[in-house]
């Protein structure tokens, strides 16, 4: 295995800048996590930078992690392992084999790519690690979404990072808003929030695909589950705000009003979002702000990443009105 340079040295902080939009009197910024400069940047960027301290002391030979044809997570990992010089295995669900700008990196970076019906993942998975081990391999096997305690632990490190930003800028942001999906980003945030008894700010997930109920659960368990004996001192149910009215159908569906908001977001400010994650977000953030008539506050959104999906619908993005 071959060590990598970009990840034996510390993340680089990524920017706050200002949005020239406002909504209801409040002042938006943006953090940019889609710049981490790697395979495109994203929040799965801050999870494979845990990941890779714990592959390298596994001293696994093969890389294993499941993901759909969309997934950021799985070109991040895949790129990663190819740098590394380590194998790599995609465990993927057949409903769905578009071939999107992810799923061809994924290929072109030299992973295998095995499809099975999506209530088989879990069978596949086993089914494949003990293969891997009857060949003699070593596997090291990434949750999908980099889900897990490394996940986590990569967000709780990114609140503290914003923290500080809040010190030098002189702001202090009243909300934070991100895109939600298998939940370590968001118990990141919540552990980082949680372990600095920091109650003055609401963190705010905008579902991308499951409903309140597990959705909400998933990341509660993420939090128990990094927290350890620490969960009972810290755990506040009221820190955990998970909202799934905005899925506009589930995952990767979305409307005319989210691909306004991309169009706004690219041709006014110069950045670019996708529809499945974060420009989903973004948008249901606004509906969010109206719908509780939020007013006169400082507001930061997580930009989560996901550029290749950008220009998955890159013919599609244009502005209705
Ligand atoms: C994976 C992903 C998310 C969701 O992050 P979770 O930690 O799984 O909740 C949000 N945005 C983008 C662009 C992603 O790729």
């Amino acid at each position: 295995m071959k060590q990598l340079v970009f990840f034996e040295q510390p993340l680089p902080v990524t920017p706050i800048m200002p949005l020239e939009m406002t909504c209801g009197q409040n002042a938006f910024w943006i953090k940019r996590d889609d710049l981490l400069p790697f395979s495109f940047g994203g929040n799965k960027v801050r999870k494979a930078a845990e990941f890779y301290k714990e592959i390298k002391k596994s001293g696994a030979d093969v890389v294993m992690t499941y993901g759909s044809n969309s997934s950021n997570h799985c070109r991040i990992i895949a790129n990663m392992a190819a740098a590394m010089e380590l194998q790599c295995h995609v465990i993927s669900p057949e409903e769905n084999r578009e071939i999107l700008y992810n799923t061809r990196m994924v290929s072109q970076f030299g992973a295998s790519i095995e499809t099975c019906p999506v209530n088989e993942v879990a069978q596949t998975i086993e089914n494949r690690k003990a293969a891997f081990v009857k060949e003699g391999k070593k596997p090291y096997f990434i949750t999908g979404g980099g889900h897990g305690n490394p996940g986590t632990h990569s967000y709780v490190r990114a609140y503290d990072e914003i923290c500080a930003q809040e010190a030098q800028m002189g702001v202090h942001f009243d909300y934070i808003f991100h895109a939600s999906g298998t939940g370590a980003t968001q118990a990141g945030l919540v552990c980082g929030q949680l372990l600095r008894e920091d109650g003055a700010r609401r963190i705010v997930g905008i579902s991308i695909a499951r409903e309140k109920e597990r959705g909400r659960e998933v990341v509660r368990e993420s939090i128990e589950s990094y927290l350890g004996a620490d969960y009972e001192k810290y755990y506040r149910d009221d820190a955990l705000i998970f909202e799934d009215a905005y899925r506009c159908g589930g995952y990767g569906a979305y409307d005319q009003q989210i691909l306004n908001v991309v169009y706004r977001l690219m041709c006014k400010e110069g950045i670019p979002v996708d529809t499945t994650y974060v420009g989903k977000a973004f948008w249901g953030m606004l509906q969010y702000l109206q719908e509780q008539a939020v007013s006169g506050r400082k507001i930061l959104f997580l930009h989560t990443g996901g550029t290749p999906l950008f220009f998955d619908k890159l013919n599609i993005i244009k502005n209705d009105k």
